[in-house]
């Protein structure tokens, strides 16, 4: 039996990519709904939701979905620390796959950023470039985020350490901030490079998506995954097996 998702921001770039890839995987759509409609009509049918929407409507949806007790995906990123901190709590009460990046090769990046800046150690300026398209409505990148979180808990260092920008006269830069950029520009899917500078020699690690079918793919491929798993928050890491 394919697994049944409810996809929720069925009209947006990455749903109608989810839309289209599902059937190759295994997966129908048991319902499509975009802004204005109501997801709790559609709940009873789906194995899974899936959400790639708007920050702002995760609560409800995490709401419903633990009210009927269904596995949920969530792809949509934006979320301020606060809302996140009290999301994931409510999240927690189903399997839920939260991630800011789907994608098998960005998952790698993660853990290559991770050991990274465990070798190379503080006297490596950390700094983290991202661009995407000129319609994303947030920023820094969901993905930016998670690779700026792997670098300040290597670095044991809190959010006070980061650097959106920088602007006027800064100072030197300090070995305890961890720099942010974030370019928007034409229809760029989604690039991440991670900068460590020292002294002679300078380390990049970078990764460019061209089709936002991996983001799609890999979203499909964890609604599958945690149909078959106990009430919790996980991530792509799980899903993948890189933990
Ligand atoms: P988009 O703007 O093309 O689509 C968003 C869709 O959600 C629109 O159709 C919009 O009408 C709908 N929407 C808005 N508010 C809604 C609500 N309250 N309820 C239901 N639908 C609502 O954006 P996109 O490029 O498809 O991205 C959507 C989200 O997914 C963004 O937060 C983006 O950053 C994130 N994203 C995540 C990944 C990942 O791998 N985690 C990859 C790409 C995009």
């Amino acid at each position: 039996m394919p697994t049944k998702i409810l996809l929720n921001g069925s009209n947006g770039r990455m749903g109608q990519a989810i839309a289209a890839a599902a059937p190759d995987l295994g997966l129908i759509l048991s319902g499509a709904i975009d802004v204005g409609e109501n997801a709790a009509a559609h709940i009873d049918a789906c194995d899974v939701i899936i959400d790639f929407s708007s920050h702002r409507a995760t609560h409800a949806l995490l709401e419903l979905a633990v009210a009927r007790r269904k596995p949920v995906v969530i792809g949509t990123t934006g979320h301020s620390a606060g809302e996140k901190t009290h999301l994931l709590t409510l999240a927690a009460k189903v399997p839920c796959v939260w991630a800011g990046n789907f994608s098998v090769g960005v998952n790698l990046l993660f853990a290559l950023t991770r050991r990274a800046a465990s070798v190379l150690g503080a006297d490596y300026d950390a700094e983290v470039i991202e661009m995407h398209h000129r319609f994303k409505k947030d920023a820094p990148s969901g993905t930016a985020a998670r690779l700026l979180e792997i670098i300040l808990e290597e670095r044991k260092l809190t959010a006070a350490a980061l650097r959106h920008g920088r602007e006027g006269i800064t100072g030197e830069r300090t070995s305890t901030e961890v720099g942010i950029h974030a370019l928007r520009g034409g229809d760029v899917v989604g690039d991440h490079t991670v900068m460590f500078a020292a002294l002679g020699e300078r380390i990049e690690l970078t990764h460019k998506a061209s089709d936002r079918a991996i983001f799609a793919r890999g979203a499909l491929r964890a609604a599958q995954w945690v149909t078959a798993q106990p009430a919790g928050v996980y991530d792509m890491q799980d899903v993948l097996g890189l933990k």
